[in-house]
């Protein structure tokens, strides 16, 4: 056998009423290819590059990345494996890179903010990596940029990649741009969703951080566990406000937090207009047979009734009373 699950559908899926939703897998190792093969993913919709650069005394070089992102687009042949540009500060420092700590590291540097910062070398040397290895033949590579906050962070990294390609066309080096997106993870984003959309090819929702955010409850707080919920109304208003925004832009959106992953959302998240989910291989064979239950309509009055609830509470039971399928 070729180590797929036989419990898994193995092509894309589709509302009962044809609304084709793709199902992919976020994945942190090499070894996490394999498991969303198995899995039955669709491709990557969130391949994050940490594991590359943390434990060790130097940065991975541009060969090493492109050889990782190769074996990448190779496990999807037929797919499109999303490359999450380097996403460290916050709880991650990086023995070799800038490490002034600051008194509130989620609210610090992290993310785009360090490459566009202190980390620039980091940055252009995975971006060449990257546009190196959009030019394989072997499947459809997309990069995005976590922690956006701004047009301009956005503008400063799509001018990094402008250079970078500059660079290496003069260098006689094969290349190609991939498919650009941005993650929606902070308010500011949300709320600039439209701005940000007309810039990039697609938008992907990071719930665990947007939560964070919105509800300015960090993640893993033992203490404040129960605000940091993705079906908070302002959270889901938030989505909604992206999704819209999105595709009024005429870029898809997708979904890459844990909640994109939880099969009890998955009607909702049909509802609230989501193109794409990406979520832990484990979770895949699961909302992946939810999916063809729901249809799309009856899911968007359901996804209405949620974003009109006033309290978590309301919302949940809206969608316990639910009748748009399955969850
Ligand atoms: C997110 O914030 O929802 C996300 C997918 O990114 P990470 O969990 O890696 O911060
Ligand atoms: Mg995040």
């Amino acid at each position: 056998t070729d180590g797929r699950n036989p419990e898994v559908r193995e092509a894309t899926v589709s509302t009962a009423d044809g609304k084709p939703i793709g199902v992919a897998a976020n994945v942190c190792t090499p070894a996490g290819l394999e498991d969303a093969v198995r899995q039955g993913a669709d491709g990557i919709g969130l391949f994050r590059t940490e594991f590359l650069f943390l434990d060790r005394e130097r940065p991975p070089s541009e060969d090493e990345q492109y050889e990782v992102y190769r074996e990448a687009l190779e496990a999807f042949p037929d797919g499109r494996v999303v490359v999450r540009t380097l996403d460290v500060g916050g709880d991650k420092s990086l023995p070799y890179a800038d490490a002034r700590e600051s008194a509130n590291p989620f609210l610090g540097a992290r993310g785009i903010r360090r490459s566009l910062g202190p980390d620039a070398d980091l940055f252009e040397t995975q971006l060449r990596a990257l546009l190196r290895a959009a030019a394989a033949e072997s499947g459809t590579l997309s990069a995005m940029f976590p922690m956006v906050a701004t047009v301009s962070e956005l503008e400063a990294a799509l001018t990094a990649v402008e250079s970078v390609a500059t660079d290496l066309e003069t260098a006689g080096i094969a290349h190609e741009l991939p498919e650009l997106g941005v993650m929606i993870e902070t308010p500011s984003a949300a709320l600039s969703a439209a701005d940000l959309a007309e810039r990039v090819d697609f938008l992907s929702i990071g719930t665990n951080d947007l939560t964070q955010y919105v509800m300015a409850a960090a993640r893993e707080h033992d203490r404040v566990a129960d605000l940091h919920d993705p079906c908070e109304p302002a959270v889901l208003r938030a989505i909604e406000r992206t999704v819209e925004a999105g595709h009024d832009a005429g870029v898809r959106v997708g979904m890459c937090g844990e909640m994109a992953g939880d099969p009890d959302l998955t009607a909702l998240l049909v509802g609230l207009g989501l193109d794409e989910l990406s979520m832990s291989a484990v979770t895949i064979p699961e909302v992946k047979a939810n999916i063809p239950r729901i249809d799309a309509t009856e899911a968007a009055s359901l996804a209405d009734r949620a974003t009109s609830a006033t309290t978590v509470e309301g919302v949940r039971s809206r969608l316990a009373a639910d009748d748009a399928g399955a969850g």
